[in-house]
């Protein structure tokens, strides 16, 4: 018997689950069907995502607040997933304490390790609304097509942009021009981890061609550096007093973050006596899916 962990994409609290976010959960699903049939020892593990820009957006938009947004969606989540049978083991949300407990160790093992620094850059300040501005909430004119562009991309012609790119720039929410100030964040030297992700891929077997392919890709163009904070009005993250308001979001949460309390969500299965304890993770085969792509991993 196998141990397989299903690490499932985590849904935005931020709206209505409609048929072709449903689609995107269901690979998760079917494999831990199809491993369960098989008689693997399967943990099947996702949540609502309560933070990032989405929620925020939705929240402004509301003139609620974000945790307000996450509540209401995240209840719903949880209804509409019993309703259609997924058989999650445990569905929890970004927004517990297990969750924060678990990015702050993380962030500071980072940190510890010397993966994380800080960088002052420059973001999109609206001096009428007194905040930060998500990238999608300034609007411009696109430098390539010349539409009226959200600050993350052009609808009209799939340009990803930023914010300073756009010409004629105003706030979404009021309309004004806004300016840019200073902020610093903490940013994940990803570039540290080139050469040896380099070795490492020459070596991997068992991955799928396109686990292996998007992997080359990244490599060959260069690991960048990411902003490993956000701005984000009146939530913990960060363990530091400077940057209390800030949000920690490596993509590395998605995996990090769910190992599950026993105590929480709204399937127990892999509560106390879950064979899922320390021992076996050595040898246990680990998926992540997003959407329709799946990646396996095994170690
Ligand atoms: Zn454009
Ligand atoms: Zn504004």
């Amino acid at each position: 018997m196998t141990n397989i962990f299903i690490g499932g994409a985590w849904p935005y609290a931020n709206g209505s689950l409609h048929l072709g976010r449903l689609a995107s959960l269901l690979p998760g699903d079917v494999l831990a069907r199809y491993f369960r049939a098989k008689g693997e020892q399967v943990l099947y593990v996702s949540g609502s995502d309560c933070h990032g820009t989405p929620v925020a957006v939705q929240a402004i938009q509301e003139g609620v607040s974000p945790g307000d947004i996450a509540d209401r969606y995240h209840g719903e989540f949880v209804e509409c997933f019993e309703q259609l049978g997924f058989t999650y083991d445990l569905y929890t949300r970004t927004d517990q304490a297990f969750h924060h407990e678990v990015v702050r160790e993380l962030f500071l093992k980072l940190l510890d390790n010397g993966h994380l620094y800080r960088k002052t850059v420059l973001q999109t300040y609206c001096e009428t609304d007194r905040r930060f501005l998500p990238d999608r909430y300034v609007e411009g004119d696109c430098p390539v097509c010349g539409s009226r562009a959200r600050g993350d991309q052009c609808d009209a012609c799939s340009t990803m942009l930023d914010p300073s790119d756009l010409g004629n720039r105003t706030c979404k929410i009021c309309g004004n021009q806004p300016v840019e100030r200073p902020t610093e964040h903490f940013y994940v030297s990803l570039s540290h981890f080139q050469d040896e992700l380099a070795n490492e891929l020459e070596s991997v077997q068992g991955w799928r061609d396109n686990a292996v392919q998007m992997t080359r890709r990244y490599l060959e163009e260069g690991l960048q550096d990411r902003a490993a904070t956000r701005i984000w009005p009146g939530a913990w993250m960060c363990p530091f007093q400077a940057s209390r308001i800030r949000k920690f979001m490596s993509g590395s949460k998605r995996s990090a973050a769910t190992y599950p309390p026993a105590s929480s969500g709204p399937r127990k299965r892999a509560a106390a006596g879950s064979p899922f304890g320390a021992r076996v993770r050595a040898r246990l085969r680990l998926i992540m899916y997003t959407g329709r792509t799946i990646f396996r991993f095994i170690r």
